[in-house]
């Protein structure tokens, strides 16, 4: 049997996740599930697949966990530590599926076990790319792709030499406001960007589809997982989300991987890797579809994009400090405290004041540089948005 953890349960690729483990329950010995405020959620998936130990992030709610989980084998942690100690268990298969940079520490935990570890969580490369794959080589862990753009441009490179590669193309639907008035975006609302056109994900990330900030992250994980320069990283908006990444060689050849939108495939392929199996997802009938449309990103609609340009040239810290100013400008959209076009601005003042301290930029990526600078990025969003307040 499959040794299996799933960090990050309760959310929309933790329940993909399950979903797949839950049609041949059999295979897999889960070892350790995680969530967040779904108390009642976690306690279930982890009484019916028999985990050893349930984890909920948050420390104030240990209580109603062990409550939920009251006559099963089931252990009840909560907290951050007892994430990254769930991490430490030993197990064959590990799922990042936590949402933000909180995902790093468990993560950087699996890998040190020499775990498989499936990547969803694209903030781990995004604030310490080289330390991650460092830590992997070290552990002899291995890494694989989830987020669907990756796990396409891996599956693309299969048996090709990566000297042969001219480019990485990644492909975004162009989120809720592809279409709209320009003049109109300022006045979008929460609940208009939490809507996607073709992806059915958890609300922070489909908000960060609107705002393209998900795919600046995503050109940043691509540079770091494949060890490419920024300049040969390129997006595409593709608004029928059917060609997930394209990579181009040497003799001009492009390979497309297409599928349906569904992240089961991805999540599928990392947990059946390197064998392909099954999997419940839809088959495409290019046919039916007719046609597929790809454009060029518009920089004023996107500014994301510029930045993470910007952060990849500089290295080092600089990711931590972009997704933590991301995260914290959008709880702050999230909140209504400021506009859909205001979480660029604060992105952009925040990576300017980096680029102001030497210190910050010379720093080594270690775990506590990279926390520290994430926590002193959330509090300079904080400020910049207290002085436009005031
Ligand atoms: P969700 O918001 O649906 O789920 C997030 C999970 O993390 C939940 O289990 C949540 O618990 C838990 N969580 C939230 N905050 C914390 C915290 N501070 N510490 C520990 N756990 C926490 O997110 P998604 O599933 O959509 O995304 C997960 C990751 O995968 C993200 O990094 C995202 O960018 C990436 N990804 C997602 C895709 C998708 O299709 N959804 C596609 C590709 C990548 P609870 O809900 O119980 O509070």
């Amino acid at each position: 049997m499959r040794r299996v953890s799933i960090f990050g349960a309760t959310g929309s690729i933790g329940q993909n996740t399950i979903d797949l483990i839950d049609r041949n329950p059999d295979a897999y010995d889960v070892v350790a599930l995680t969530g967040g405020a779904n108390i009642h959620k976690l306690a279930e998936d982890a009484k019916r697949l028999r985990a050893n130990v349930a984890v909920t992030a948050h420390q104030d709610r240990l209580e109603d966990l062990r409550a939920a989980l009251a006559g099963s084998d089931v252990q009840a942690a909560a907290g951050s530590m007892a994430l990254t100690e769930a991490a430490a268990r030993p197990a064959d298969w590990v799922m990042s599926a936590i949402v933000g940079a909180a995902g790093l520490p468990p993560g950087l935990e699996a890998l040190k076990q020499g775990a498989t570890l499936a990547l969803a969580n694209k903030e781990t490369l995004v604030c310490a790319g080289p330390l991650v794959l460092d830590t992997a080589r070290q552990h002899n862990a291995t890494l694989l792709p989830v987020d669907s753009e990756h796990s396409a441009v891996f599956q693309a490179l299969a048996g090709e030499d990566m000297s042969a590669v001219e480019r990485i193309i990644i492909t975004a639907s162009g989120g809720a406001f592809r279409d709209w008035p320009l003049g109109d975006l300022a006045n979008a609302t929460v609940e208009q960007a939490s809507n996607h056109p073709n992806w059915n994900m958890g609300q922070r990330i489909t908000i960060d589809s609107a705002s393209m900030f998900n795919k600046a992250l995503e050109v940043i994980e691509t540079k770091e997982y494949f060890g490419v320069s920024p300049e040969q990283v390129e997006v595409l908006v593709h608004p029928e989300s059917i060609v997930h990444a394209l990579v181009g060689f040497n003799d001009g050849a492009l390979m497309a991987h297409m599928g349906a939108p569904d992240m089961r495939h991805a999540i599928g392929y990392a947990l059946h890797w390197p064998a392909r199996q099954d999997l419940p997802v839809e088959r495409l009938n290019l046919a039916k579809l007719g046609q597929l449309r790809f454009s060029e990103p518009d920089d004023a609609r996107y500014p994301a994009l510029k930045l993470a340009r910007h952060v990849m040239q500089r290295g080092g810290l600089s990711g931590a400090v972009f997704n933590a100013a991301k995260e914290r400008a959008l709880d702050h959209f999230i909140a209504r405290r400021i506009g859909f076009l205001s979480m660029a601005d604060c992105v952009a003042a925040v990576l300017d004041r980096f680029d102001a301290q030497s210190s910050l930029i010379d720093a080594p990526l270690t775990l506590d540089n990279v926390l520290q600078t994430d926590h002193l990025a959330r509090k300079w969003v904080d400020e910049a948005i207290s002085q436009r307040a005031g």
